[in-house]
């Protein structure tokens, strides 16, 4: 402690917060750059937004498709090409759900928006017996009429949010209960081949958006109000990388840039790879078999041999 410290503690206190809020203020600055930034890298990458694109950002009242709807705002101001936005909120007339304050959050962003109002909750609670699964039924319904939406107001573009973790966490879950390698695309044709959807969130971490959300202090909805349970599966699969997060640092990044840096020769899809006709050439092969050794660039190296389907490399 200092003589002045000890002289003056309030003018020492006060110099404390200033500095703590100094601090605070550097940290969002750089939250916002490396938010804007990823997201608008994934645009690029991915080319999810063209010139004259109408993109129907999905609302659900949640942290992440605020932070969406956010991003996007701020994105379209400073844009190269001229796209428009229209946010929509499918209201399932779930018990208690808060119907006027999406409408003024949108008013207040100056925002075009649409509420659709369906009552799926009705016909979830008519059709599932009580005690099962609502999620499946609920989430093909909200599907079908946000389709729906989507060509009745003419966009062409369905973005949700999605995150890095949301994805990271779907390749777990295909892999664990459903033996399968897939993930969530940050941009594919909808499945009644329509609509192109667009998950501009892919490169964000779900912690950011927590801190994102609580600065812009968005009005949060609670989505638990249709009272059923999230996935279970999802649930604990979302708890075991959190803590593989906390012992290991990066390895959900890695997990992340590991889609796109798939080496088919070196997994065990036929169809990807043409094992059954492949003959030895004579020539070193980079990416060759090495045998009994220890794969020494896993995790550290790019690779680059032809096998590789290369999409994406996050220098975050
Ligand atoms: S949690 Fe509720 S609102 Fe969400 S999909 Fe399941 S039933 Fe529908």
């Amino acid at each position: 402690m200092t003589t002045t410290d000890t002289l003056n503690p309030e003018l020492d206190a006060a110099a404390a917060a200033k500095q703590a809020e100094k601090k605070a203020a550097l940290e969002i600055n750089k939250l916002s750059k490396r938010l804007h930034r990823q997201v608008g890298q994934a645009i690029g990458d991915f080319n999810m937004i063209e010139d004259g694109d109408k993109v129907m950002v999905c609302l659900s009242g949640g942290k992440d498709s605020y932070a969406l709807l956010d991003i996007l705002i701020n994105l379209k101001q400073r844009a190269p090409i001229k796209f428009d936005i229209v946010a929509v909120n499918l209201d399932q007339k779930q018990p208690g759900f808060p119907a006027d304050v999406l409408p003024t959050y949108l008013k207040s962003r100056g925002v075009d928006f649409h509420i659709e109002t369906q009552d799926t909750y009705a016909i979830v609670k008519r059709l599932i017996p009580e005690g099962k699964t609502t999620c499946s039924l609920c989430s093909r319904l909200r599907r079908g009429i946000l389709y729906r939406v989507a060509g009745e107001l003419g966009a062409t573009k369905i973005a949700l949010g999605h995150h890095r973790d949301d994805i990271v966490v779907t390749l777990l879950l295909n892999m664990f209960f459903g033996s399968r390698m897939k993930g969530m695309p940050p941009k594919l044709v909808s499945d009644d081949g329509k609509n192109v959807v667009i998950r501009p969130l892919a490169y964000v971490a779900e912690e950011d958006l927590v801190r994102w959300a609580a600065h812009r202090e968005f009005p949060i909805i609670p989505c638990n109000l249709c009272g059923s349970q999230e996935n279970l599966q999802r649930v604990q699969v979302k708890a075991m990388i959190r803590e593989w997060e906390k012992k290991y640092p990066g390895r959900v990044d890695n997990m992340f840039t590991a889609m796109s840096n798939i080496v088919t020769s070196h997994m065990m899809d036929r169809e990807l790879f043409p094992f059954q006709t492949i003959k030895a050439t004579g020539a070193p092969m980079p990416d060759g078999d090495i045998a009994f050794d220890e794969d020494e660039a896993c995790g550290s190296g790019a690779p680059t041999a032809p096998s590789v389907i290369k999409l994406h490399r996050n220098d975050d």
